[in-house]
């Protein structure tokens, strides 16, 4: 049997409900650690995977809140510790893409994408890391994108958005070192959820053909790397930034 290495932590996934969020807080749970599971709007679908942690004998609490409301997050940090007592991994995963061409761009497709992929985390870090600095001990894991690093067409807003996380992640990694506590990134390529799923078919083609390993990612691949980057086998990794793309960049 896999040793439950996350036994005794406590984890919040941002944005788990559904796709990468959700395969990460089932990896997480399924190596012992409670999970706080939270979401925005897809309530029946976070219900329904914290059955499937508990149904596996792990425990998970659900937390409905707006990564980027400062109250909403202070109250859903305070929650967990009051409940569980602290938090040891928080993994930065709820994000948001509103696409379009830069001159045509809504400007409240600029500040909802900003809010959600960089405030969001920027919050949900702030108040998180207090548990994991009274105890010296911490990991914080960012879900940043390709998009962050290369730029993308039609994507200024997240890509923005993305490669301030990176920024946000480094600055944040340097200043929690001497506390124990490592700050890391992981920049997926395309993986398989909603969120791509309605791009177009000619756009999916173009992307796979660029892709060295010829198929898409999926939210199980970024998992394990979530799981890797939370366990003690990863306690000399900080400040870094890890692409999961197939051989993209
Ligand atoms: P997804 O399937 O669209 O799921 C997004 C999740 O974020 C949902 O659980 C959603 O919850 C939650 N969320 C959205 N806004 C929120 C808010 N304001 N507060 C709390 N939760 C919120 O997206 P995904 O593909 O899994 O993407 C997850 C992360 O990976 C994102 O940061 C994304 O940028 C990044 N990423 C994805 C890919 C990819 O190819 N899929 C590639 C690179 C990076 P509700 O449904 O409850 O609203």
């Amino acid at each position: 049997m896999e040793p439950k290495e996350l036994e005794g932590k406590v984890a919040l996934v941002t944005g788990a409900s559904r796709g990468l969020g959700r395969a990460i807080a089932l990896r997480l749970a399924s190596l012992g650690s409670r999970v706080a599971i939270n979401y925005l709007a897809s309530e029946e679908a976070a219900a329904s995977l914290a059955g499937e942690i508990e149904k596996g004998g792990g425990e998970a609490m659900l937390m409905k809140a707006h990564v980027a409301d400062a109250k909403e997050v202070r109250a859903m940090v305070r929650e967990i510790v009051g409940r569980w007592g602290k938090i040891d991994i928080l993994v930065n995963n709820a994000g948001i893409v509103k696409d379009d061409l830069l001159p045509r761009m809504a400007d409240e497709a600029w500040d909802e994408v900003i809010n959600t992929n960089l405030r969001g985390a920027y919050l949900c870090t702030k108040f998180a890391v207090r548990s994991m600095m009274e105890q010296f001990w911490g990991r914080v894991i960012n879900i940043a994108s390709l998009a962050g690093i290369v730029g993308n067409i039609g994507q200024a807003n997240y890509s923005a958005a993305k490669g301030g996380l990176i920024a946000f992640t480094k600055s944040v990694a340097r200043e929690l070192g001497s506390r124990n506590i490592t700050v890391n990134a992981i920049a997926p390529g395309f993986v398989t959820t909603e969120m791509t799923d309605r791009l177009p078919q000619e756009t999916k083609d173009v992307i796979l053909s660029r892709i060295p390993l010829k198929r898409f990612g999926t939210p199980d691949d970024v998992a394990e790397l979530v799981a890797f980057l939370a366990s003690e086998r990863a306690s000399y990794i900080t400040a870094q930034v890890i692409c999961i793309d197939g051989g993209v960049i």
